[in-house]
C-alpha cells in the first residue's frame, strides 16, 4: 500500500471536466441541449446536422431570436441565463432550460462555435471556444437566427471518450432525441441531417398527423388512432395526440413517447397505462406506436428532477395512470380495435 493520503483541492479546469461529465455523456446530450435552446428561443425552423454519429460534429442551427454580441459572451459563462432571474422564478419555469450551464459545460468538453444574429435587428457575431477557453467575439456576416457547432467531443476527457459507442449507435440516440422534440412540437420544422443525408424533416405545420408521417413513414401514419379526452376526469386536464392500430406495433418500447405538459418523459405508470388500454391485443413484447400529450395542472406534478434524466413524479399517480388508459381505450373502442373487456394487467 502506499502512504496515507493527503486530501487536495482539485484545479478548476479538473473540476469542469468532471462536473461537465454529468451533464454532457455522449453526443445525443449534446443535441437535447441544444435542440432545447433553439425552442426556448422561438424558432419555427430547426436543423440538426450530425456527422459520425455526432461524434465527429454536430451543427444545430435555428431561426430563433438570435443574440447580440453582449450576449453570446455571456451565454457561454458559467451559470449565465436569460430565462430565469432569481430563486423565485424556479417554480413557473416555462421554458426548457433554465440552469444555464449547458453551453458553458458542452465548450469545455470539445471545441465550440456560435454564430448568431438578433432576429430583431443587428448585426451577425460568432465566438469560438475550445476546451472552455473562449476566443474574442468577432462580426459574421451569418442570418438572423442562432447556429452552434460542436467539434471533437471529449478530445480532452479521454475517460468519457472511451464510453462512446459505435457511429451507428450514437446516431441512434441522436435521432430518438430530435425525433422526441419534432413530435413535441409539430409546430416547428425539424430536421435531421446525418453525414450529410436527411434523415427526416417535418413542414412545422402544426399537425401531428403529417408531423408523424414525416418522422415514422407512411405505414405507422396511416394506422393512427385519434385520442382526445378534453375534459378528462380526475388529476388530468386533457389527454390528446395518436396511437397506433394494435396490430402496427415494433419490439423496443422506444415509439411509445408520452408528454407531460409539453415536456418528453418516460414514465413506467403512463407506459403502463397506454398498454393496458389495448387491453391483450398486442403480440408479447410488443409496443404500439404512441405520441401522447397528457396536460396536468401544474402543481400536480414535479418535472424538476435530475436534467439528464427525463422522469416525473405525480401527486396522484393511479389516478393520471386510469385517465391515460381510459382515454386510450375510447378511441381504440371508437375505431373498434379493441374489444370492450376488462382491461389487462
Ligand atoms: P439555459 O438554456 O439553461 O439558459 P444554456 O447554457 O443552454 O442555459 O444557454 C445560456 C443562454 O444562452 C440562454 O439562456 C440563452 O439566453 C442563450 N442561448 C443559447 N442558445 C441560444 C439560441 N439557440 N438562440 C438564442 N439564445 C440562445
Ligand atoms: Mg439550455
Amino acid at each position: 500500500m502506499s502512504e496515507t493520503p493527503t486530501i487536495h483541492a482539485l484545479d478548476d479546469a479538473t473540476v469542469r471536466r468532471i462536473a461537465a461529465g454529468e451533464v454532457v455523456e455522449r453526443p445525443a446530450s449534446v443535441v437535447k441541449e441544444l435542440l432545447e435552446n433553439s425552442l426556448d428561443a422561438d424558432a419555427s425552423r430547426v436543423t440538426v446536422a450530425v456527422e459520425g454519429g455526432g461524434i465527429e460534429g454536430i451543427r444545430v442551427r435555428d431561426d430563433g431570436v438570435g443574440m447580440t454580441a453582449d450576449d453570446l459572451e455571456r451565454a457561454v459563462e458559467e451559470h449565465t441565463t436569460s430565462k430565469i432571474s432569481s430563486g423565485d422564478d424556479l417554480a413557473a419555469v416555462g421554458t426548457l432550460g433554465f440552469r444555464g450551464e449547458a453551453l458553458h459545460t458542452i465548450s469545455a468538453v470539445s471545441h465550440m462555435t456560435i454564430r448568431s444574429r438578433p432576429r430583431d435587428g443587428g448585426r451577425g457575431h460568432e465566438l469560438t471556444v475550445e476546451g472552455g477557453d473562449a476566443g474574442e467575439v468577432t462580426p459574421s456576416g451569418c442570418p438572423p437566427g442562432t447556429v452552434v457547432e460542436v467539434t471533437d467531443l471529449f478530445y480532452n476527457t479521454p475517460a468519457r471518450e472511451k464510453f462512446l459507442k459505435t457511429p451507428a449507435t450514437e446516431f441512434d440516440h441522436v435521432n430518438r432525441v430530435v425525433t422526441q422534440y419534432a413530435l413535441a412540437n409539430p409546430d416547428v420544422a425539424t430536421t435531421l441531417e446525418h453525414d450529410g443525408r436527411e434523415v427526416f424533416a417535418t413542414e412545422g405545420t402544426g399537425d401531428l398527423q403529417s408531423t408523424v408521417l414525416a418522422v415514422y413513414g407512411r405505414e405507422v401514419a396511416s394506422s393512427m388512432v385519434e385520442v382526445d379526452a378534453d375534459d378528462a376526469a380526475g388529476p388530468v386536464t386533457s389527454i390528446s395526440g395518436l396511437v397506433s392500430h394494435p396490430e402496427t406495433t415494433r419490439a423496443g418500447r422506444e415509439y411509445l413517447s408520452t408528454f407531460v405538459n409539453g415536456r418528453y418523459v418516460t414514465a413506467g405508470t403512463l407506459r403502463e397505462a397506454v398498454l393496458d388500454a389495448y387491453g391483450g391485443q398486442l403480440a408479447p413484447d410488443r409496443y404500439p406506436f404512441a405520441v401522447l400529450f397528457v396536460e396536468v395542472p401544474p402543481d400536480a406534478v414535479d418535472v424538476n428532477v435530475h436534467p439528464r434524466k427525463m422522469e416525473v413524479r405525480f401527486d396522484d399517480e393511479s389516478g393520471v395512470k386510469s385517465a391515460l388508459t381510459d382515454a386510450v381505450r375510447s378511441a381504440l373502442l371508437d375505431d373498434g380495435l379493441v374489444r370492450s373487456s376488462a382491461p389487462r394487467g
